[in-house]
């Protein structure tokens, strides 16, 4: 086969090089089928109160089982799944796995908040806050305890849609999150529209947070943003002790990062 090269000239289609449309193609059909299969797996990252050091919830992170290819992070099936829709099963799949390892902790002693990641597709689907409250009601657990959390780009690509699905769903009870906060070319104008709960400081600001006078403002800032409008800050991606007295010193509420342990399946969970 001919194709049309990268530079506008022609080059001969090698049949046994990879097509991109192709292979999309197929790792869509794979991930339907591995999702009826049940290759889907959440792994948990803990999150820290940084005043107690104690570990007071974890965020639900999914991974897929890849029959060939082992263990695959999101990065490599995300996307695909969001253009194509199959991320509302998919969402739908860690919502009540989630919620199903919530109630497994409440059931054994250890109450920890659940946060669970939600796409823009997600958010444009008007069933998400019926499909949100089936789940705790069906393990019982309560709507306090499971975090959403949605990035800015999500929120403002239907902000009107975006509003009134937050609004349902914080009138359950379940709190919002803003996540990779920083990163998105929003207003802040959302954070008065929208019933939020928390913002979680991108890990791009994090990462300089201890060495960067820059960085170091801007999360200062995001902070002070946070607290006086009554939220709970959340910092990502923390990796180091310098980064951690950092935050600590800023007031930081919250942290999660390799610092304080990788997202690990629920058994191999540090108590
Ligand atoms: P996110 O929600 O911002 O999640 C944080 C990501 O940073 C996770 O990557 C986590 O493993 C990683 N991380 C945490 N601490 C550190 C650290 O100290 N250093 C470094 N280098 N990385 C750290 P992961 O699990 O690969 O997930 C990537 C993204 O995929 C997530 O970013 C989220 O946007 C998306 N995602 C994950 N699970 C889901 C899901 O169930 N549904 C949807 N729609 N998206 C998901
Ligand atoms: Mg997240
Ligand atoms: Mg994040
Ligand atoms: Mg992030």
């Amino acid at each position: 086969a001919v194709k049309r090269g990268g530079r506008g000239g022609w080059r001969i289609h090698d049949p046994g090089a990879s097509d991109p449309a192709a292979d999309r193609l197929r790792l869509l059909e794979q991930l339907r089928h591995g999702i009826a299969d049940g290759q889907l797996r959440l792994h948990h990252q803990p999150r820290v109160d940084l005043a107690s050091g104690r570990t007071t919830g974890v965020e639900a992170l999914v991974r897929w089982q890849h029959p060939e290819r082992g263990l695959l992070p999101p990065a490599e099936f995300i996307e695909v799944a969001e253009e194509s829709g199959l991320v509302r099963e998919l969402g739908a799949w860690v919502l009540e796995a989630a919620v199903a390892q919530a109630a497994a902790w409440n059931a054994s002693g250890r109450s920890l908040e659940v946060s669970v990641n939600v796409s823009a597709r997600q958010l444009a689907d008007p069933d998400l806050s019926s499909t949100v409250a089936t789940a705790l009601a069906r393990h019982g657990v309560p709507a306090s305890q499971l975090v959403l959390e949605i990035t800015e780009t999500a929120l403002m690509l239907d902000p009107v849609a975006a509003a009134t699905t937050l609004r349902r769903l914080a009138d359950l009870g379940t709190r919002i999150a803003v996540d990779d906060f920083g990163t998105g070319y929003a207003s802040l104008t959302y954070l008065r529209r929208f019933p939020v709960h928390e913002l979680k400081v991108d890990k791009s600001f994090v990462d300089g947070v201890a060495r960067d006078s820059g960085d170091r403002a801007i999360v200062a800032t995001c902070l002070q943003l946070a607290h006086a409008l009554g939220l709970t800050s959340v910092a990502e991606g923390v990796e180091t002790r310098e980064q951690r007295d950092a935050l600590a010193e800023l007031g930081c509420h919250v942290v999660q990062g390799y610092l304080f342990g990788r997202p690990v399946p629920a058994e191999l969970l540090a108590p």
